[in-house]
């Protein structure tokens, strides 16, 4: 059963006072906290294993590059992919983004089109656009109505042969809105689109399969499920990943190297160049583990209950206003008081130990959506309470009184 004082103990920074104040981290969905396991399999590998892989003969070469592929293994399984090369080890979403988004510059022609949503975080919208000035290829954007939800109609009404990439988040960071993605991904297909999924807001709270989501790309980002950072993972169907060119030369991603010619290594390998982070590939296959023992089950059904508990306290403070109204939501509440700049709450909330994010939140499209300049976000984990909770509400009561 989810015992939460159990699970708290498991994260060392929760015990930290900030301002003499105990610390409460409403900041998960730009970095989750990382329980000891995670940290004690750090020192591990450094202490016991550390060696390059898929080089050395001698024996700790060995242990680590055993460790690093049956990390691949383990998030081949987690995520339900059907080859382990399928599973690139990546520094994080962004890069994941800018791997597929650069490949694509070899299959775009121009006026061949591009469908992003309006939802999106900043690193699912650049790499598009840049890859637009590159091919003349054209970027079109899937509006929302006003609970931060893709309008499915004008999604399919955009959708046509010249649609090429369909690129949109599982779930929205700025508002924590779940997407239809297994719809959207058919009606792509529809089409011969492929789909790029980013699911860097979705993996700390269910698990994603990639085959029966049966998307092209799936990305996230490894800090933001209870890993180290510069650690993520890009999955590629391998029809795909045959076809797209590599993203960076170097060692490790080729077969053999003359002046004359290269040729490129197989799949991983290929989208793998240089000296990888070894420590931190191993280790999300940590986090996953304990993601997985404590049990998404166990996560969505408590995260549900602080999202509904919260939804409800703020809500009765006078001129608290939440974007992002959808029924399908993950544990994400972006708020504004009337005539108060979220900057101002935040750093209220701050001197009482409490963290949130305020401002863009990375995604100055849904802002401009709303008229606003940013939001508070209040983004909750499984090892956060109603009690933290309680003292997130008192603190922005006290921020209306000092500045409304
Ligand atoms: C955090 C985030 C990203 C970027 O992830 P990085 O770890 O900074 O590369 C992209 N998309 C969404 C939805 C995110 O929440």
């Amino acid at each position: 059963m989810f015992d939460i004082q159990k699970v708290r103990a498991d994260f060392p920074i929760l015990t930290q006072k900030v301002y003499g104040k105990p610390l409460v981290y409403f900041d998960n969905a730009a970095t989750s906290q990382k329980p000891q396991i995670v940290l004690d399999a750090i020192s591990k590998y450094y202490t016991e294993i550390n060696a390059n892989i898929h080089r050395g003969v001698h024996k700790l070469s060995q242990l680590a590059t055993d460790a690093y592929e049956q990390s691949r293994e383990k998030i081949r399984d987690h995520i339900n992919a059907k080859e382990a090369y399928e599973v690139l080890f990546t520094a994080g979403t962004t890069h994941g983004v800018n791997l597929v988004a650069n490949g694509f510059a070899s299959i775009l022609k121009p006026g061949d089109e591009i469908l992003v949503s309006v939802l999106e975080h900043h690193s699912n919208i650049v790499p598009w656009q840049m890859l637009c000035e590159k091919t003349g290829a054209i970027l079109k954007v899937i509006p929302m109505n006003l609970h931060g939800e893709l309008i499915m109609d004008e999604y399919v009404k955009l959708l046509s042969e010249k649609t090429k990439i369909v690129t949109v988040n599982h779930i929205s960071n700025a508002l924590g809105v779940v997407n239809p993605i297994k719809f959207m991904i058919e009606k792509a297909h529809e089409v011969g689109a492929a789909v790029f999924i980013d699911g860097a807001q979705a993996v700390p709270h269910l698990k994603p399969d990639v085959r029966e989501l049966d998307c092209d790309f799936y990305a996230f980002s490894g800090h933001k499920m209870l890993g180290p950072t510069g650690t993520g993972v890009l999955y590629g169907k391998e029809e795909w990943l045959e076809q797209l060119p590599p993203y960076q030369g170097g060692g490790e991603m080729i077969k053999e190297v003359t002046f004359e010619k290269t040729t490129y290594a197989g799949l991983p390998h290929k989208f793998e160049a240089g000296t990888p982070n070894i420590a931190g590939g191993i280790v999300l296959g940590t986090a996953v583990d304990y993601l997985n023992s404590v049990g998404f089950d166990n996560i969505q059904r408590y995260e549900h209950e602080l999202l509904v508990y919260g939804t409800e306290k703020l809500l009765e403070i006078d001129g608290l206003k939440i974007f992002g109204t959808s029924k399908d939501k993950t544990s994400v509440i972006s708020f504004n008081l009337d005539g108060v700049h979220p900057y101002d709450v935040g750093a209220i909330t701050d001197k009482m130990g409490i963290a949130v994010r305020t401002g863009h939140h990375c995604a100055q499209p849904i802002m401009n959506f709303f008229g606003i300049p940013g939001t508070v976000r209040a983004s909750f984990a499984f090892y956060n309470t109603k009690e933290e909770i309680d003292a997130l509400v008192a603190s922005v009561k006290k921020a209306q009184l000092m500045l409304a």
